[in-house]
């Protein structure tokens, strides 16, 4: 085991928050498609939103390392994917902690830290795709307010978020020395906000998030409202983005193996041809594999967390960690639904929407092409491709 340190007070806390609600409530929600109301709020009761945060601002002060063990916990306990709802809303409080001002801060984190706020992310757009640094909505400086007009897509919890945080151009230079430069952060109020028009989308799974297109039609914003850096939004979120990859491989771990516990426990009842189907090695050693392969990605999940906690580099780290739990839930999912036949195929036997929910992070936050890339250019030398 590496030398990892952490505490296991948050771990302790998610224990917690997972005996008041089970798979049942989960399925319930999915199949409602719906925002896990109750889940945010045995959350926020206990104050898990707060664990990023400092201790100035009401919250509890940890590292990565106890966030992804929280995360990864929450997940392979009974939240599966779920768990996104824990981890987005606990590290939107990263991105105002490393990017606001002071008032910003005394505004934003305390309200975080209760679970009173949420926040969403508005980077992509439709044309712009995986690469970020082309995105074409603007905000135009009119005295001490801005004017935001473009286009933003699959955006995660329009319909509950306070407020967004938009990307937008506030530099229409082309010859910028590096292309993220001339990109600005606002956070922009998104209840009934009439300036912004919302299309709700419909997926393959992650159905207790709701995503939506939007349209931004002269959003207007107080200069007082700019998150971090003129220019530099790049700057600010870059760590943020390797710390949301972290996260979420903690969470596909989690959730890969919830699925192999599920199945190995189904192996162990389900009786065919006159003897259980788990005293078969053609079921046993794709279970072991799936296990194995979420173990070795369980490591360099908390290896780059661990990295990060100390201020040293991570991002490769976060990269492998990605990839490998990416690969490891789909295969352990796939290998879970497989393990229970016919009825793996079933919501009532939960493994189905697990299946199709992990699918989702071989696309986003980054898609598997992109993050190879970056391993090629970073850790082989290669010519950039992207
Ligand atoms: C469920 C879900 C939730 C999301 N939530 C949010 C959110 O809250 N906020 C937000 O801003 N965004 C969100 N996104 C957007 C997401 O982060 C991606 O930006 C988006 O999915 C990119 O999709 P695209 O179809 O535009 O990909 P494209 O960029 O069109 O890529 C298509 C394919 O081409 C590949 N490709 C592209 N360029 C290269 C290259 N140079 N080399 C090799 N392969 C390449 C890609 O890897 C991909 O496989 C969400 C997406 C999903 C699916």
């Amino acid at each position: 085991m590496p030398d990892f340190e952490y505490d296991t007070s948050s771990k302790e806390l998610i224990s917690e928050v997972s005996s008041k609600l089970d798979q049942k409530y989960w399925r319930k929600v999915c199949q409602e498609k719906r925002f896990p109301s109750e889940y945010w709020d045995l959350l926020a009761s206990s104050g898990l939103f707060g664990l990023l945060i400092g201790k100035k601002w009401g919250g509890m002060e940890k590292g990565i390392v106890d966030f992804s063990l929280a995360v990864q916990e929450t997940s392979e306990r009974f939240a599966g994917l779920g768990s996104y709802i824990f981890l987005s809303g606990a590290l939107i409080s990263r991105m105002i902690s490393a990017n606001g001002t002071e008032e910003q801060k005394e505004e934003f984190l305390p309200k975080l830290a209760e679970g009173k706020l949420k926040i969403s992310i508005a980077l992509s757009e439709e044309e712009s795709g995986q690469n970020a640094s082309a995105i074409k909505t603007t905000a135009i400086k009119s005295k001490d307010r801005y004017l935001i007009t473009g286009t933003k897509a699959f955006v995660n919890n329009y319909d509950h978020a306070d407020f967004l945080i938009v990307f937008a151009k506030t530099s229409l230079h082309e010859k910028s020395e590096k292309r993220s430069q001339g990109i600005t952060m606002f956070l922009v109020p998104a209840k009934n906000n009439q300036q912004i028009r919302a299309q709700k989308l419909e997926k393959l799974g992650f159905y207790f998030v709701n995503n939506f297109n939007l349209e931004l039609n002269e959003v207007e914003v107080d200069s007082s409202s700019m998150l971090g850096i003129l220019g530099e939004a790049w700057h600010g979120v870059v760590q943020i983005f390797n710390m949301d990859r972290v996260a979420t491989s903690a969470s596909l771990v989690g959730t890969g193996k919830l699925a192999i516990r599920m199945a190995s426990e189904w192996a162990k009842r389900r009786e065919v041809f006159g003897k259980l189907i788990g005293t078969n090695q053609g079921i046993q050693l794709p279970l072991a594999d799936a296990f194995a392969q979420l173990e070795a990605a369980e490591n360099m999940t908390l290896k780059a967390a661990s990295l990060c906690d100390k201020g040293k580099p991570f991002s490769n780290e976060a990269s492998y960690a990605l990839l490998a739990s990416s690969t490891a839930a789909a295969a352990a999912t796939d290998r879970a639904l497989q393990t229970l036949g016919g009825h793996g195929y079933y919501e009532e036997y939960d493994v189905e929407r697990y299946w199709r929910d992990v699918r989702v992070h071989r696309l986003h936050p980054i898609s598997e092409e992109l993050v190879l890339s970056l391993i090629a250019e970073r850790s082989l030398g290669l010519p950039k491709s992207y």
